[in-house]
Parts: structure tokens; C-alpha cells; sequence
């Protein structure tokens, strides 16, 4: 029989283990321990595509995932969204399962990063999702949901009236048309957008997502942006476009294009700057645009010139916590 300190160690170790278990679980992503162990769930940033409007095989267009409390926020609507979302979700991010991604901020109406929006409106519908899909974005967002409805009418019609049986609502958009503020909170998490500027758009907008103690700022598509310094300050996750590539003597860039990029886009050595003055913990590029011949190996080393916090250049499925 085990004196009263033995008893007390055992039922430590047996709360101990119980306890690993859970974060194990938590970590794999499988069924979470209900509402309250999810909502201490730390937040974590899945990069579902890290490219461009360039049609790389190995980056999908950009969108990410911000996991908080059990479920998935899209940050813009890139090539291949759903389908990496799966991918996700097979590896074990059971917030990223299809038929459950109900919500979606959108940086600016540029192709690569709405071009995915069909996807997602009709996909998670087909494979079962009811709820109307949450699109936040700049003016213009409306109209363009409303536009790929029109042009999807055949097939719709077909999926509800066919043997197909599909339901009546979740293929529905729900849009809202955003400026700069907090523009949605809930139990999880609070989202403020913020304008960046990107050449000629009326409204390019950033984000910065507060969930669980922890803030990530997501850049858009941006020129250098003292908004993005002040959004961040002190920020535990900046995730930033950049570019990087000068021409050589053997690798010629098109004039409009070096002044597109630097109108536009952000440089590495820019990026340096711009996350030294925002006191960011972490910087993860994103949006990569590696010109000219040079390397990924080559970017880092530009940024860590500049900058002396953790860096890192993100891939597709790449998950990051802040
Ligand atoms: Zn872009
Ligand atoms: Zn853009």
C-alpha cells in the first residue's frame, strides 16, 4: 500500500500523462477535448500557397490559414486553395477540412489572390458545407461573388435540382465590403485591417490577427508601409511579400518591370528595414518573388543583413506558431 507522498506522485504522473495526451492530441489535430481546450489552443498560421500570379509548380497562389480556437480564417483566396487546404487537413489541421472553411479576408482584387474564390465558394459546398461563405474584402469583393455566382447558375441549379441533392444555402456569399478598423471579432479572435500601398488600387488592405495572446500581421500585396510598422509593433508573427533579384550582367529584367516591382512590391533590403522598425519577433516571407537568378539561400542572407530577429522564408504547408 503507497504511503500519502506516493500517492500523490502517482496521481501527479497520471495528471501529468493525461495532460500530454491532450496536447499531443491537440497538436495531430484530432478530436480536441471540447470548447474550452480549443479556445486555449495557441494560434497557429497555415501558408496554403507562398507564390505569385506566376504559375510555379511547387507554390500554389497566396492564402494562408490563421488557426484559433478550433477554426480556420483564410487570408486571401490564391490558386489551389481548397485543394491545399485538404492537404492540410490530411496531415492531421482538422480545422482545415473542406467543407468546414466558412470564412475569408481578401487583401486586394489582384487575380493571384482571388482567383481561387470559385474554389472556394463551391467546393466546400459540394462536399457538404451549409453555411453561406464569410468574404471580407475591399469594395469590388461584392461584385465579384456575386459575378462568379452568375456564371456558376448552370451548375448550381444542376447540384440542387439534380440527383446530386444538393443543399440550398451553402454556396450562398455573404460579403462584406471593409475599410481600415477592426472589421470582424468573435470568441477567438479580433481582425484589423489596415491600408497598404500597392501602385494603382483605390484599397489594398493588411491584417493583423489578435487570437490567444498572440498578434500576426499579414502584409497583402505592399510597397514599403509605415502602416505595416505601426500595425506590427512589437508584433509576435509579421508575414511579408517580398522580392529579391537585381539584374546581372547575363540575367536582364524588362525596364516596366524593375519600376512595377519597386512600385508596387517590397525588396528584401526594404523588408530588413520595415521589420527592424516594427519590432517584429518573427518575419515569414511570403508572396515570393525571386528574380533574376538568385536563390532562397540568397534572400535570407539579404534579410538577416538588415534584420536580427528570426527569420524564415515559407513554403506551401508550412505551419508556423507565433
Ligand atoms: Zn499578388
Ligand atoms: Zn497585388
Amino acid at each position: 500500500m503507497p504511503n500519502r507522498s506516493t500517492r500523490i506522485w502517482i496521481l501527479c504522473v497520471a495528471l501529468g500523462l493525461t495532460a500530454s495526451v491532450l496536447l499531443v492530441r491537440a497538436s495531430s489535430g484530432q478530436a480536441p477535448s471540447g470548447e474550452r481546450a480549443e479556445a486555449q489552443k495557441a494560434p497557429f498560421v497555415v501558408f496554403l500557397g507562398t507564390g505569385t500570379p506566376g504559375p510555379t509548380p511547387n507554390r500554389q497562389g497566396p492564402s494562408l490559414a490563421v488557426i484559433a480556437g478550433g477554426k480556420a480564417y483564410l487570408v486571401d483566396v490564391g490558386v489551389g486553395i481548397v485543394r491545399q487546404a485538404n492537404a492540410a487537413y490530411a496531415k492531421g489541421t482538422q480545422e482545415l477540412n473542406p467543407r468546414g472553411l466558412g470564412i475569408a479576408f481578401v487583401s486586394h482584387l489582384h487575380s493571384d489572390h482571388t482567383i481561387g474564390l470559385p474554389d472556394l465558394i463551391l467546393t466546400p459546398w459540394v462536399m457538404g458545407r451549409t453555411a453561406p461563405l464569410e468574404l471580407y474584402g475591399p469594395p469590388g469583393i461584392a461584385a465579384m461573388a456575386e459575378n462568379i455566382l452568375k456564371a456558376y447558375t448552370e451548375d448550381i441549379r444542376i447540384r440542387i435540382t439534380g440527383l446530386e441533392q444538393g443543399n440550398t444555402t451553402g454556396y450562398k456569399v455573404n460579403a462584406h465590403e471593409i475599410k481600415p478598423g477592426v472589421v470582424y471579432q468573435d470568441a477567438n479572435v479580433k481582425v484589423t485591417a489596415f491600408a497598404v500601398p500597392h501602385g494603382s488600387w483605390p484599397l489594398a488592405l493588411g491584417y493583423r490577427f489578435d487570437a490567444g495572446g498572440k498578434s500576426i500581421v499579414f502584409s497583402g500585396d505592399t510597397a514599403p508601409a509605415e502602416s505595416i510598422v505601426q500595425a506590427c509593433n512589437g508584433c509576435d508573427l509579421l508575414i511579408h511579400e517580398v522580392y529579391f533579384g537585381v539584374p546581372t550582367s547575363t540575367v536582364h529584367l524588362p525596364e516596366h518591370w524593375i519600376k512595377y516591382m519597386a512600385t508596387f512590391h517590397t525588396s528584401a533590403e526594404q523588408l530588413a528595414d520595415i521589420a527592424t522598425r516594427a519590432h517584429a519577433k518573427t518575419l515569414v516571407t511570403t508572396h515570393l518573388a525571386i528574380m533574376a537568378g538568385a536563390t532562397e539561400a540568397d534572400l535570407l542572407a539579404a534579410l538577416k543583413k538588415g534584420y536580427g530577429g528570426k527569420v524564415a522564408v515559407a513554403h506551401d504547408l508550412d505551419v508556423v506558431t507565433p
